[in-house]
């Protein structure tokens, strides 16, 4: 049987399956996207729960990832994998966990690009990396 999340609309094997849900917006995103990848969705959200309280809202483009302001971006869900954007105020280029960084064109913010493949990608190094931006995304 289906079970069709009533928030978000989002539709799960299970009935009331636990996953993390925005609004309508968000379900949309994920509407049509692999299992795999909206599993390491929710392993991502989870893993961020861990340092505070998120909020999640979509564009067209992405689904934002928020304490009191944005601050991480997941731009892209794969068949298997899943796309985060992590702008920062300066480059951290000594890593092992991005793909790919780059100023953002007028602004002083790097982008950090960060692939997960699967859950075990979220090391304690990319963790280190998340709660940097959290604390980025509190009002102090
Ligand atoms: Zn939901």
């Amino acid at each position: 049987m289906m079970w069709e999340c009533p928030l978000c609309n989002r539709i799960f094997k299970k009935n009331q399956q636990p996953h993390f849900c925005g609004d309508k917006t968000v379900g949309d995103f994920l509407l049509g996207k692999s299992v795999s990848s909206q599993g390491l969705f929710d392993d991502l959200i989870s893993k961020f729960e861990e340092i505070g309280p998120v909020k999640l809202h979509a564009t067209k483009s992405m689904i934002v990832i928020a304490a009191d302001t944005g601050f991480a971006y997941v731009i892209n869900l794969g068949k298997n994998h899943i796309d985060i954007v992590l702008p920062f105020d300066e480059l951290y280029e000594d890593n092992l966990c991005f793909r790919k960084m780059a100023q953002v064109p007028g602004s002083n913010k790097y982008n950090h690009h960060l692939r997960i493949m699967y859950k075990e990608d979220i090391n304690d190094e990319v963790f280190e990396f998340m709660k940097k931006a959290y604390a980025n995304g509190k009002k102090v």
